[in-house]
């Protein structure tokens, strides 16, 4: 674990410690915001004594529930799944659900935790959650996968409510998903509440530009950023970790703005190729046909393909680590850096350890945390939220203006906000600080809570 902190900070953290055991990325989440915190308590004394820290990171409710279901050969098959209910100070929970065979309380505590500073930065009136459960898709029929969701809904739509608690998606939840929990929450409460869940269909209650959000509010930060140190993405080589929805859609808002995305890569190994990425290849793959990267030489004979390689030795202007927690480690930044690269933005939640973010701190270069670079899709979701409740439905175009103002906006608060507390360029400060903040005001003006 990183260094200790100052002393008002560290019992706090060691609570955290005692009271979540073996709940690594939890540990490290709230350590990393808890680093920044130092002078925030300084200049408002009265967060500190009204143990505002303290109760941030206690969740407000924390749900485990079992989901059993059964294959298509009639197996039963039981997993565990977690609504965790972080902060509701600014508006309803939100924040996505993640099915990954990783998922255990850590992680959906980690990630609930990072989407209340997120929500707190997008301006929007949402408050933190996140949820998930251990059940793998991979290799699952789209009736496995509907049974699964049906019986994971039939719990959780008890915890539920435009009010109360919004899903989405995350890691191994995309459209198909939302459809299936979606349904099943209408059917259960014969109710067709759509701003109970977003990232719906554009047809049904979804908005336009929420599948892209995430990817692109990511890429608009990148720009803010390299605008910032007088820079821009036109004619900037870049590579992006993942081939998901975030990276896909990374890719091609970084094609549009005139930059080369030269390698992706999934969990098997990584993607080069020089001459661009062809996009429409990759989204056939993994959209459509929902197969491995790897698949992608067969179309493209002169890009490479290696197993288990690393991306972040493909040498880079620009690096966008877009798959997932802790993909990014010391020894990765430092060959970043090493090999020119100016700016990173974090398209995933935590994919950076925290030895890689002291190595660009140190090194200066632009380092946007996910927090605040990857806060696009959530804001989105507050968008289509706005729409569900007065029943209108925006254009692509007016969505997606809407969205680069708000990352826009993001980078200005983080950016002057770390200047205010004596910290230019370092966006961990700025995101963190400004989104503690927004947060303990709201807290501290609703009393004890
Ligand atoms: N899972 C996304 C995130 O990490 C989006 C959450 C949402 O739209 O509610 O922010």
């Amino acid at each position: 674990m990183a260094a200790r902190l100052d002393e008002k900070l560290e019992p706090i953290f060691q609570d955290v410690l005692h009271r979540n055991p073996g709940e690594v990325e939890f540990h490290q989440a709230v350590h990393e915001v808890l680093e920044t915190l130092g002078p925030v308590l300084v200049k408002y004394p009265e967060f500190a004594d009204k143990k505002i820290i303290q109760r941030i990171c206690e969740p407000e409710r924390q749900i485990i529930f079992r989901v059993p279901w059964q294959d298509d050969k009639g197996e039963i098959h039981i997993n565990r799944a977690f609504r965790v209910e972080f902060n509701s100070a600014l508006g309803p929970y939100k924040g996505g659900m993640r099915f990954h065979p990783s998922v255990y309380l850590g992680i959906i505590k980690f990630l609930g935790f990072e989407q209340i500073f997120k929500n707190a930065l997008t301006g929007l009136p949402i408050g933190g959650g996140k949820g998930g459960s251990d059940f793998d898709p991979k290799g699952r029929s789209d009736d496995e996968i509907m049974r699964f969701c049906q019986s994971l809904m039939t719990e959780l739509y008890r915890h539920l409510g435009e009010y109360t608690d919004v899903p989405a998606g995350d890691i191994g939840v995309g459209g198909r998903e939302i459809g299936y929990l979606f349904g099943q929450y209408k059917r259960i409460t014969n109710r067709y509440e759509s701003g109970v869940f977003t990232g719906k269909g554009i047809n049904w209650g979804g908005s336009c530009a929420r599948t892209e959000a995430t990817g692109y509010g990511t890429v608009f930060f990148t720009q803010e950023m390299l605008k910032a140190r007088g820079e821009t993405l036109d004619g900037k080589t870049v590579v992006v970790s993942g081939s998901g929805n975030v990276a896909i859609y990374a890719i091609e808002k970084a094609h549009q703005l005139g930059a080369k995305v030269i390698a992706c890569s999934d969990s098997g190994g990584i993607l080069v190729h020089e001459k661009g990425i062809d996009l429409a290849t990759v989204k056939r793959i993994k959209e459509v046909e929902r197969r491995r990267i790897s698949a992608y030489t067969e179309v493209h004979k002169d890009a490479r393909y290696v197993k288990g390689g690393s991306l972040w030795s493909v040498p880079c202007d620009v690096a966008l680590p877009c798959a997932t927690q802790n993909e990014l480690n010391g020894s990765d930044a430092k060959t970043l850096v090493e090999n020119g690269c100016i700016a990173v933005a974090e398209g995933a939640n935590m994919p950076t350890t925290p030895e890689g973010i002291q190595i660009f701190q140190e090194a200066r270069l632009s380092y946007g945390p996910g927090k605040a670079a990857n806060a696009g899709g959530v804001a989105t979701s507050a968008l289509e939220m706005q729409q569900n409740a007065s029943r209108d439905s925006w254009t692509f175009d007016y969505t997606e203006k809407r969205l680069e103002e708000i990352m826009i906006n993001i980078h200005k608060n983080c950016f002057e906000t770390a200047e205010e507390f004596g910290s230019p360029g370092n966006y961990v400060i700025g995101a963190n600080v400004t989104g503690f903040i927004k947060v303990a005001r709201a807290m501290d003006a609703m009393g004890l809570i």
